[in-house]
């Protein structure tokens, strides 16, 4: 049979995952000859074989690649005639044209899990552990391509055990470039929180660790991403303690468990959560638990918790230790700034929550948090896209100009676009926090690097204030092409991009805040939208903030500002509020009280009316109990839409709170707070069937931070599925504003085209 020379260049994921020896191995199965590299493009093949086997080559490598590739092209053209004997596999190469993608980080597998774990393999309990198909990746990698040279594992050179199995194609170590036992690789010690070593060893320090915990000791611990901080769940006074140092009354704790089967003890699992935490990614999951203790300190008052599986070696031997020990692992920060991961900055800053420190020597070149969803209806919704999906592209339509989204200043991310992919960058927190810019700064250059990107053209948000949209005016300084995104226009983006659609959408943007042309904070957006421009078709009717910012604490405030702006009269509240004649004054003179239409900021005064919560010591607390109350209520009460202006496309808001107060005076507060959800939902049912009516369009977008109530989300989803309407929510971006950079992409992309 005749042979043919043939080369081929595979574009994806496909490097530091096993690639080339997958290749390798398929090659020498079919007797084809050539060879195999790395390049910074992908990965290219020299082959020389006959019809029918290079048939099959290329089938293989198409449909069954190993399994943490992700092939986003295979392209065949002829070859030069390849003189070799049989199939190698060839140092990789660097060229000045750069698109070879990073593997996100992936938790430890099966195999390397039992080697860790089994007494007579020489890396029983060495804590950096990895193989081919599992281990670190972004986290260490500092540019491409792909190398060890290139991570921070340079500093370790391999002994030669290590470099016997990272040599041999036959090995699952093959071309780990993390690869590393006791002897060369990285260690890890156990230190006070004055930065004295107490135990070298990872058995010793994970032993000794075990048992501060279980003493009520706070112990950070250098994870893949960035520091964590654990304590024992069930350890009433370290976790008052833990809440103390860090300044966080409210805020839910995640929770880290030695197997599902402890996790299904604590809380309800459906499939599809069980998947999910039994993934790779092993992101935190939010989970309804089994009957927590209302004061619990792990999650005060909170029906869901998010539950997480040991991902690194190191976590996987203190369970192991001690199996049935549940720990809260919350990311080492201080409020809502990114994760800590430089090993100054940990000791120097968390040295006033942990009691003790778990670290090792190898650098975290880009930290990240991890990751959060929860699922409702089956389907998985992001609350945080970090560690195990960041930085792998989703392919996207292609853009002609490399084009930078730097999104919004609340839980940023950022986006990049080139050649038919776009990148998501990871949850980088609150901007305006002391050192978000800096790290903004930091986190985009390093994605520069490994993206080998420089835009040409740049997005932003239309908030004046937000240091994304000043990043933004500095780059146009430099004469990049500039865009200015409204955000709910880009919350509905967002969700076209995921899906792919087209035309015009009815989008529903519900949200906490968001920059108006108009100058007022966004929040209750009924859009029809495309993916050039928008008509704000409705909104709820505006109420003003007292104090701007401060009433998202204040929440007693925007109560008060509810009553006043729907001449609704309550003085048995008013009463019991701090001061609602200065409030009222405040608001008649318009001093600081810019108008809203948030629909987060509306929980929050409705959470406040009823006696649910009036100061929040966090943003959203007061709309997460009013959810909480709603979850307690009956439900026996028919909803009821608020009257909807189409003129002036205004929706009543004064609606929502009369009847939430009626019905809390006769049925109570948790009825009160349920009928309101199915009130606001059933209003946005109404909305979209007018709008349905006069522009005959069925699709409907859901999108904005509002939406992780689940309850509300879970109503406006079966109100509009009643009604046949084709619902698209987002479930690979996220819903808040960590998914606007997607939305800017998609925007100004097609601006652009
Ligand atoms: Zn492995
Ligand atoms: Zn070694
Ligand atoms: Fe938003």
């Amino acid at each position: 049979m005749a042979l043919r020379d043939i080369e081929i260049t595979v574009r994806g994921i496909v490097q530091g995952v096993g690639f080339r020896p997958f290749v390798y191995r398929l090659a020498n199965a079919l007797g084809i000859r050539g060879a195999v590299m790395n390049t910074s493009e992908g990965v290219r093949i020299a082959a020389r074989g006959d019809e029918a086997s290079l048939d099959a080559f290329l089938r293989e490598i198409r449909e069954n690649p190993p399994p943490l590739a992700s092939i986003h092209s295979v392209e065949e053209k002829e070859g030069d005639a390849v003189s070799l004997d049989g199939f190698v596999i060839r140092q990789s190469e660097t060229s000045s044209h750069r698109s070879a993608f990073v593997s996100p980080d992936i938790a430890l597998c099966d195999d390397c899990l039992s080697e860790l774990l089994d007494p007579r393999d020489f890396r029983y309990g060495y804590p950096f552990i990895t193989c081919t198909n599992c281990g670190p990746r972004f986290s260490i990698t500092d540019d491409i391509p792909y190398d060890r040279k290139n991570t921070s594992m340079a500093a370790f050179p391999m002994c030669r055990t290590c470099e016997g199995e990272y040599r041999d194609p036959d090995n699952r170590r093959f071309h780990a470039q993390p690869n590393a036992c006791p002897a060369c690789g990285p260690r890890i010690a156990l230190m006070d929180n004055a930065g004295t070593i107490i135990s070298y060893g990872p058995r010793d320090a994970a032993a000794r660790a075990v048992a501060l915990l279980r003493e009520g000791k706070i112990v950070a611990i250098k994870g893949v991403g960035g520091y964590l901080i654990a304590c024992d769940a069930g350890n009433d006074e370290a976790l008052a303690r833990l809440r103390r140092r860090k300044g966080r009354p409210f805020k839910p704790f995640a929770l880290m468990a030695g197997s599902i089967g402890i996790v299904e003890g604590l809380a309800e699992v459906s499939p599809k959560e069980r998947e999910l935490l039994l993934s790779r990614e092993r992101p935190i999951v939010l989970l309804k638990t089994r009957g927590l203790r209302a004061e619990n300190l792990v999650s005060p008052g909170l029906t869901h918790l998010g539950f997480m599986l040991p991902y690194a070696p190191f976590q996987h031997i203190l369970f192991e230790i001690d199996p049935a020990m549940v720990l809260v692992m919350t990311s080492g920060n201080i409020a809502d700034e990114p994760i800590i991961h430089r090993d100054d900055e940990a000791l120097a800053r968390l040295s006033r929550v942990a009691d003790y420190f778990v670290s090792y020597n190898r650098e975290i070149v880009a930290q990240s948090d991890d990751s959060v969803l929860f699922v409702e209806d089956e389907v998985p919704f992001f609350i945080r896209r970090s560690r195990g999906y960041v930085p792998a592209p989703f392919p996207s339509r292609p853009v002609k100009e490399q084009l930078l989204a730097t999104g919004g200043d609340l839980k940023n991310s950022f986006a990049l676009a080139k050649e038919g992919i776009m990148v998501l960058g990871q949850y980088l927190g609150d901007l305006a926090m002391a050192s978000g810019d800096e790290q903004f700064r930091r986190t985009l250059s390093h994605y520069m690097r490994i993206y080998d990107f420089s835009p040409t053209a740049v997005v932003s948000d239309l908030h004046p204030g937000y240091f994304t949209t000043a990043f933004a005016d500095e780059l146009e300084a430099k004469g990049l092409r500039r865009f200015a995104v409204q955000h709910h226009h880009a919350h509905i983006a967002s969700v076209m991009e995921e899906h792919g659609l087209d035309g015009t959408v009815i989008g529903i943007a519900f949200d906490g805040t968001g920059y108006g042309p108009d100058g007022a904070l966004w929040g209750s957006e009924f859009l029809l939208a495309d993916r050039r421009s928008y008509e704000r078709a409705a909104h709820f009717a505006e109420f003003s903030l007292p104090g701007g910012e401060s009433a998202i604490r204040d929440v007693w405030k925007i109560g008060v500002s509810l009553l006043h702006g729907f001449s609704i009269e309550a003085p048995e509240i008013l009463d019991t509020l701090p001061d609602a004649d200065m409030v009222k004054e405040i608001i008649a003179k318009k001093i600081n009280s810019p108008l809203s239409t948030s629909v987060g900021r509306l929980f929050d005064g409705v959470s406040a009316l009823l006696g649910i919560c009036r100061h929040a010591s966090t943003e959203a607390e007061a709309a997460m109990l009013l959810e909480e109350a709603a979850f307690r209520g009956k439900g026996d009460a028919a909803p009821d839409a608020a009257p909807f202006d189409r003129k002036r496309g205004v929706i009543d808001t004064g609606h929502f709170v009369r009847r939430a107060l009626d019905i809390a005076a006769r049925r109570g507060a948790e009825e009160a707070s349920l009928l309101f959800h199915r009130d606001i939902a059933l209003t946005a049912l109404r909305v979209a069937e007018c709008l349905r009516e006069e522009k005959n369009i069925n699709v409907v977008a859901l999108s904005g931070g509002a939406f992780q109530n689940r309850l509300l989300l879970r109503f406006i989803m079966d109100y509009l599925r009643e009604k046949q309407f084709d619902v698209y929510v987002p479930s690979k971006i996220p819903f808040n504003d960590g998914g606007i950079a997607a939305g800017q992409i998609a925007i100004a992309r097609e601006i652009m085209a």
